[in-house]
């Protein structure tokens, strides 16, 4: 190994239990992104932010989802961005793959909100569906957002772009994509509200005994200046004040209940808690264990 030659990354892939479910982070990748991004600070700011916690001075914003094991069936919370994204990112499969998971193993797929870092990886450059047997679970709000008379458009307003995406999913997937409200989907999990981020952005929050965890989807993309501030927000918000209090309000219950939290772009492995600090919030990560 060459002393200063980029070297890959060993593992991009973390476990814990959560009673009966073993739940495994799997990393898609990191991408940065320019200070402007997050809505309510100057890049000075941003920088001098990033800085002080020891990371570069613009934001690199970790991508991810979540395997969940229960009783011989897999679910994954989210797919990450396929190839969509650039070399930095697209990992999730190769990632799956070394916990011995294949595409075709999954049965169900649970979406935080389409956005393509999170819902890319179920198509691939033919657009054909990558999970061949997943049944595909998503909010009924994002349904409307996505599918409804006046469907998004992106940053730059390509909507066509955004449309033949959007649609190029569902037909991937037609006959097995689920809308659905707050209810379960499969035993001890279901679907959490968390409006601002996209009209239907989910949480998905898996209970088993006594044990919980909250997996929060985009509450943050900044997650070392967000949880502090949670009031910066972020320019991919369809309702930045929306998803200003939806952050608020989510950051204040699982540091008051003590619940454990995973979200898309925590810091991999994104396993932790939230605590109160004065005015904000602090991200304490979780115990790596041998043995889960
Ligand atoms: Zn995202």
């Amino acid at each position: 190994m060459s002393d200063n030659q980029t070297v890959q990354q060993v593992s991009g892939t973390c476990r814990r239990r959560v009673g009966e479910f073993i739940v495994t982070a799997v990393n898609d990748g990191l991408i940065p992104l320019p200070p402007e991004v997050l809505d309510g600070l100057t890049p000075d700011e941003v920088a001098t932010a990033l800085t002080a916690r020891f990371r570069p001075p613009e934001p690199h914003v970790t991508v991810g989802g979540y395997l969940i094991e229960h009783r011989g069936s897999l679910t994954l919370v989210d797919t990450g961005c396929g190839d969509q994204m650039g070399p930095t990112m697209g990992r999730m499969i190769a990632n799956l793959m070394t916990v011995g998971v294949d595409p075709g193993r999954i049965d169900r797929i649970l979406l935080t909100h389409l956005h393509a870092d999170h819902a890319g990886g179920m198509f691939d450059a033919d657009m054909a569906a990558v999970f061949p047997r997943a049944e595909v679970f998503l909010s009924v709000d994002e349904e409307r957002h996505w599918y409804g008379d006046t469907p998004p458009t992106d940053a730059v307003g390509v909507s066509e772009h955004v449309n033949g995406y959007a649609r190029g999913l569902r037909k991937a997937y037609a006959g097995r994509w689920h809308p659905v409200g707050e209810e379960e989907v499969a035993p001890g999990i279901r679907r959490v509200a968390l409006p601002g981020h996209t009209p239907g952005h989910s949480g998905w929050h898996i209970s088993s005994g006594d044990e919980e965890l909250l997996i929060w989807g985009d509450i943050t993309h900044v997650p070392v200046i967000q949880i502090a501030r949670p009031e910066v927000g972020m320019v991919f918000d369809v309702d930045v004040e929306q998803g200003r209090n939806t952050r608020r309000q989510i950051l204040d219950r699982v540091a008051s209940d003590g619940i454990a939290i995973g979200g898309m772009h925590l810091e991999f492995p994104g396993f932790g808690h939230v605590v109160r600090t004065g005015q904000g919030y602090e991200y304490v990560p979780a115990l790596w264990r041998p043995e889960v």
